[in-house]
C-alpha cells in the first residue's frame, strides 16, 4: 500500500504532497521538505501527530 502526505493539510498554503512505500520512507522525505521549505530541524511531536492522522492509502 502506497502512503500519501499532503502538506496542505497541516501547514496553510503549502501544496507540496509526497508518497512512499511505508511510513518511515514518508517521514524521512516530510522530514527533509520540513528542514529545507519550513526551517524546522526538529518536527515537535504535536506536528508529528497530525500528519500521522493526515497521512492517506493509496
Ligand atoms: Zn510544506
Amino acid at each position: 500500500m502506497t502512503k500519501k502526505f499532503a502538506c496542505g493539510d497541516v501547514v496553510d498554503g503549502c501544496e507540496w504532497s509526497v508518497t512512499a512505500k511505508d511510513e518511515n520512507e514518508l517521514f524521512q522525505k516530510i522530514s527533509e521538505h520540513a528542514k529545507n521549505v519550513h526551517e524546522m530541524t526538529d518536527i515537535p511531536d504535536e506536528i508529528v501527530h497530525k500528519v500521522k492522522s493526515k497521512i492517506q492509502e493509496i
